[in-house]
């Protein structure tokens, strides 16, 4: 299996327990339900579908959703559709059409109160562009600069207008508790514009979880799905720094932030987010047209494979499929191809193994912080040093992991945690492997489960050195502050 993880959309595609083994088998470690598409039943048997053959295959799986957050779209339009004919004048309306060749429904009036003259608007992942002319209440006069054939329901842009929609509309708000329910281990929320969005969503999900007291030792300590904030936003750029920090996850929504932003920018803004988010410790997928053409066809182009390898060389934790899987011919197929290709960097001397290293402590952190980068950065020194056959972190949250794991060492990183919650997590994050062990109450206990874990899964054996690291004591949550150099002994493996 490659180190890189593998993030699948699922939908029609997918609607098939044996497709979603062999998408298991071969490499997918999220499952992603977009709620853009589909009712809420549906993504509820997928999750339990995924659920069910993950627990028979023995695998975590884990399952983000996807809020659609505010995208914009055009109404419902005659079935054929109508010519926007370059130079011509249509109007967007957001109360009756009375001319269907020149009025363009447009369910959206506070986004129309924030448009001005002079404004863009990219229609259908941005082949169509109108200029705002002028503007009256509810009623959006355009010229069409660049025409073509409009559909039903298209997607709407407006690149550099600052709109006062809500982060979290009413439809995410239905949705965000559809994925509480469902217990889904992240939740992605698209045009998060601001690090204030991240937090609004967050308030939301904590206000409807379950009532708790402060942690005990030994309680999950997942009550919400982790965070992911899709960077599709111009304004998102302005606020990355802080929004990854106040996420759990990012991902590169290169789909619509390709539209946003000019398409030449975008591979270097990737760079930028994945690079932001390594030095955080935050895990960061790269997303959309991946491997686009086997939506159709069995193969990759060359230069989507590149883009793979690409992403992978920048520092991603996590690969994504969209469409290629949701919709595609070839989902199987393509998983493989994207696991086949994240293998061949990963085993190559390009690959950027420990090159993370040197990875800056972030002193605005508080203390605690600091000290855990500082630890899981001399745990891969220490591990090439006494040339250990692993590194086993003891993690509650997936937090010593991960900040282990985003120095890309190259020996093998396992996460053992009492925490199936934690390990599914644990599957959007470069390089770690996952390994549920039963509760441990004191530092020895689980200091010899971490040993025993290590040697009876194969990852090392009687001589070698496993480097272990955790958070001690137990009752001390948020610090990773402890390396130890085990040498195995016969009697670690009773
Ligand atoms: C994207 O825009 O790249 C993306 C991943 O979001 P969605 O699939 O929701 O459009």
């Amino acid at each position: 299996m490659p180190l890189t993880k593998i993030v699948c959309t699922l939908g029609p595609a997918t609607d098939d327990p044996e497709v979603i083994r062999a998408m298991i088998k071969a490499g997918m470690t999220v499952a992603r339900l977009n709620f853009s598409h589909g009712t809420s039943e549906e993504k509820r048997r997928t999750a339990q579908m995924v659920r069910a053959i993950a627990q028979q295959e023995n695998r975590y799986v884990a399952l983000m959703g996807d809020l659609q957050g505010p995208k914009i779209r055009v109404g419902t339009l005659p079935e054929e559709g109508i010519e926007l004919v370059e130079g011509s004048i249509v109007i967007l309306t957001s109360g009756a059409v009375t001319d269907s060749q020149h009025e363009i429904p447009f369910p959206h009036p506070d986004v129309l109160a924030d448009v001005a003259a002079g404004d863009r608007l990219l229609l259908d992942d941005g082949t169509l562009e109108l200029t705002s002319v002028s503007a009256e209440p509810g009623r959006l006069t355009c010229h069409v600069c660049v025409g073509g054939m409009l559909t039903s329901h298209k997607g709407v842009n407006l690149p550099g207008v600052q709109l006062r929609i809500p982060a979290l509309t009413a439809k995410d708000r239905q949705d965000a508790l559809v994925a509480l329910d469902l217990g889904v281990d992240y939740l992605a929320l698209s045009f998060v514009r601001s690090a204030a969005d991240v937090g609004v969503l967050h308030d939301y999900l904590q206000g409807h979880a379950s009532e708790h007291g402060p942690r005990r030792v030994g309680e999950d300590p997942h009550q919400i799905p982790g965070l992911v904030a899709k960077i599709e936003k111009p304004e998102a750029l302005e606020d990355l720094d802080a929004i990854v920090r106040a996420s759990d996850a990012i991902m590169v929504a290169r789909g619509d932030l390709g539209v946003e932003i000019a398409p030449e920018r975008v591979p270097l803004v990737q760079k930028r987010i994945i690079h932001l988010c390594n030095e955080l410790g935050k895990p960061v997928i790269t997303a959309t047209q991946m491997l686009q053409s086997m939506i159709e066809l069995p193969r990759p182009t060359r230069a989507e494979a590149s883009d793979v390898a690409n992403a992978i060389l920048d520092g991603s934790d996590a690969v994504m499929l969209s469409g290629e899987t949701a919709v595609g011919k070839y989902p199987v197929e393509a998983v493989r191809m994207m696991a086949r290709i994240a293998v061949q960097v990963e085993n190559s001397d390009e690959f950027p193994f420990d090159q993370l290293l040197n990875l800056p402590v972030d002193c605005d952190q508080p203390s605690a912080q600091i000290i855990t980068s500082a630890i899981s950065g001399a745990t891969v020194t220490l591990a090439r040093a006494a040339n250990a056959a692993a590194i086993c972190c003891s993690t509650e949250s997936g937090r010593t992991g991960r900040m282990v794991a985003r120095h890309r060492p190259k020996v093998t990183v396992l996460g053992v945690t009492p925490f199936e919650t934690t390990a599914r997590r644990m599957q959007l994050m470069w390089g770690l492997i996952p390994i549920v062990v039963n509760p441990f109450h004191t530092t020895d206990e689980m200091l010899r489960r971490m040993v025993q874990a290590t040697c009876r899964r194969g990852y090392a054996g009687v001589a070698s050195n496993v480097v272990l690291t955790a958070g001690i004591p137990l009752e001390l949550h948020g610090v990773t502050n402890m390396i130890k150099v085990h040498t195995v002994r016969d009697a670690d493996l009773t």
